[in-house]
Parts: structure tokens; sequence; C-alpha cells
């Protein structure tokens, strides 16, 4: 006879939890104390949770439990970004990594394992795709970074720890609104204040550009949003960003006015990667502010990190400085990324894990809400 398999709390946002509870028979106010000790106090033990009957402590014991993924590999780097690479119960990897930057702290995680999207200059498309992380999945790297990494959160009371976790970015590995409804249940964790309490403009999805799911996530969510620009035209970006093909330019800006539109203090984060010879001429940067001309965007310029096999090289600084300083006289905030946690390969798109490849890589398919892409 095979066990049933537990019920990961971990994974279960406030709505679901106290689903569960009333389904198995309790009052909806547990499901209150269960996120508290579990997020805020990372507790995972029921006995630990005092303040729990005996018998519910045993029911919960019974048929759930609160399992965290597992830490394979922790690798703090000189500048005091710190990598973690955990393993899944498949068997496999994805990786998180934390970085401290004046007051802030940002920990960028994952929402799948490996990717389907094929982007040109990204390491984790060489990976392939396997699978969409699951809910216990994308929260648990929050949860390793708070409980394990000792951090506070806005809400932990008298925590003896100085730094706190200040945001969340979904830019790791995965194409976070291809895994929509795991995502979105997951960041609805982390912005409750019972949990993490990271208000909107401190959780970022980045997107490639999965037009349709910007539309559905304005409806369930007011996360602050980031997307994969990396060229002003569409012939380019189909070759850099193979998504374009579906969703041309032309939709996705509309889509992002679209996500923005009724908060006139809400901007959309472009991000663009500076690529040598490819996209970073002054004829780009005019492209660029021609574009985005009526959009409320911020530019985020990210230096292209190299990996095994990519012939593409990042552009020389002192053309991304001229081509940020074409943007900003536009008017356009723009920015460039500081490179971060480069001798443990964890800057931006350095982030491998291990990945049994599950795509066939000529059929590749996505699904987004039901529809094969
Ligand atoms: N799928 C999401 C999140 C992916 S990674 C997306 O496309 O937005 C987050 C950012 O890192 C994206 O802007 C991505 O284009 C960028 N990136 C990927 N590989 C990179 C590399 N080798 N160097 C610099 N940036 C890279």
């Amino acid at each position: 006879m095979t066990t049933p398999e537990k019920i990961n709390l971990l994974g279960l946002d406030r709505k679901a939890m106290e689903t569960l509870f009333v389904a198995w028979g309790h009052k909806p106010f547990h499901a209150r104390q269960m996120l508290k000790w579990i997020h805020k106090h990372g507790v995972t033990d029921f006995a630990e949770m005092t303040d729990l009957s005996k018998s519910l402590r045993s029911q919960l014991s019974r048929v759930a439990e609160v399992r965290a993924p597992e830490i394979i590999v922790e690798q703090p780097s000189s500048d005091g970004t710190r990598k973690w690479v955990l393993e899944l119960v498949c068997g496999n990897r994805v990786e998180s990594v934390l970085i401290p930057d004046g007051d802030r702290t940002t920990l960028c995680i994952s929402s799948q394992v490996g990717c389907s999207l094929d982007c040109s200059f990204c390491s984790t498309a060489q990976q392939g795709f396997n699978r969409n992380l699951s809910v216990a999945e994308i929260v648990g790297q929050v949860w390793v970074a708070v409980h394990y990494g000792k951090l506070c959160t806005k809400n932990s009371g008298k925590s003896p720890y100085d730094r706190a976790l200040t945001n969340v970015v979904l830019m790791g590995m995965g194409e976070p609104l291809a895994n929509f409804d795991a995502v979105v249940s997951a960041i609805d964790i982390m912005q409750d204040d019972l949990a993490y309490g990271l208000s909107k403009t401190r959780v970022t999805i980045s997107t490639s550009g999965i037009v349709p799911a910007i539309y559905d996530l304005k409806k369930v969510s007011d996360v602050s949003l980031a997307v994969s620009l990396h060229a002003a035209n569409d012939a380019l970006r189909d070759e850099l960003v193979p998504i374009n093909k579906r969703y041309p330019l032309a939709e996705l800006i509309a889509a992002c006015k679209a996500y923005v539109e009724g908060d006139n203090r809400r901007k959309i984060t472009f991000e663009y990667v500076m690529l040598d010879g490819i996209n970073d001429s002054m004829k780009d940067a005019k492209a660029l502010i021609r574009l985005l001309e009526g959009v409320p965007s911020k530019m985020n310029l990210i230096p292209f990190n190299p990996f095994p096999g990519t012939d593409y090289r990042c552009s020389p600084p002192e053309r991304i400085e001229a081509f940020r300083q074409k943007l900003k006289s536009s008017g356009m905030i723009s920015t460039t990324r500081k490179t971060r946690g480069e001798d443990i390969d964890a800057a931006c798109g350095q982030l491998v894990g291990k990945v049994q490849d599950r795509s066939r890589r000529e059929l590749r398919s996505v699904m987004v809400k039901g529809e094969t892409i």
C-alpha cells in the first residue's frame, strides 16, 4: 500500500490555506496562524506550533508537511552576493541569488526548471526546458533566503538580524508568465503581511513579453513589471527574443501601456542587454526613444554576461555609457545594471542549475493558461 502524498503547506496562499482548514472541519483563522509559523517564524515542525491544539497538530503531522527545497550548495561571492543551489524532489536544480546593495537586499528567484523561450543570448535557454516550479518551490526560495540566510522581514518584530529582505525579482531561470498560476499565488504569499509583507513596488516579474499573460496579470495582481526588450525593431527582436514572432513589438508596447494605465506613478522597467555591434548603436538608441514615446518607463541597461559557447560579446563600457546618455537626453530614466556575483556565476543570465531537458527542442511549446504557444 502506498501512503498518500502529504500536502506541502509551504505552497498555500491565504485563500488556499483557509479552504483547506475549512475542508478539514476547522476554523479558517488557523490559516493565519499557520502562515505566520511557516513564513514569519520559519517553523516547519508542527510540534513547535504551540498555539494550535494538540489534536490539530497531530492531524497535521499525519496529512501535511512543511517542506522547503533542499540547499545543495551555498556560494558566497567576494562582493557580498550569495547564491543558493536548491535541489527539487525530481533531482533538478534551480538557483537563487541574494544581492545586498546599500540598504536594499534583493533576492532573484527562478520560476521554471530551464526555459523554453530560446533567447539567443541567455545561458538558461541552452539547457532546454524541464518543468514549471510549484508554488512551494517558488516561495521556498524566499523561505530559504530569509530563514536560512538569516534576514529579517518587514514584520519579523524583534529580529536578531540586521539585514532585511527588501525586494524580490523573478529574474532567475525561466519565464514567470509561462507559469502563471503558481507565480501569482507565490507572489500573494510574498505580499501577505502574515508572511513576508513585501509591497507591490518590491516584487517584480520580468517577462520576455507574453502579451495575453500581461493583460491577465493586471486582472489578478499589482506586482511590478519588467519587460525584456533588447531590441527596438521586430527583425532584430525576432532573432534575440524569438517569442517576438508571436507577439511583436507593437502588441507588446500596447500591453505595457495597459498594464500601468490608471496609476500615473507606475512605470514599466525595460531591460536591454548590451550586445557589442548588435543592438548598441546610436541608431538603436534613437529607435528605442521613438518606440517608448508615451510609455511610462525606466530603462535598465544590462551588460551582457558571456557564457561558454556564445558568440556574443558585451558592448564596451564607453558605448554603454554613451547609449545611456542618449536615452537620458530624451528624458528617459536610465540606469546600467551593476554586474554582481561574477566570481560565482551568479550574474544575470548565468544561472545554470541542472536540468534534465524534457523538451523536444524542435517541438518547443510553452503552456500559457492552457494555450500552447
Ligand atoms: N524570462 C524572463 C526572466 C529571465 S532573466 C525574461 O525574459 O525577462 C532576467 C533578465 O536577464 C532578462 O532581461 C534576460 O533577457 C537577461 N539575460 C539573460 N541572459 C543574459 C546574459 N547572458 N547577460 C545579461 N543579461 C541576460
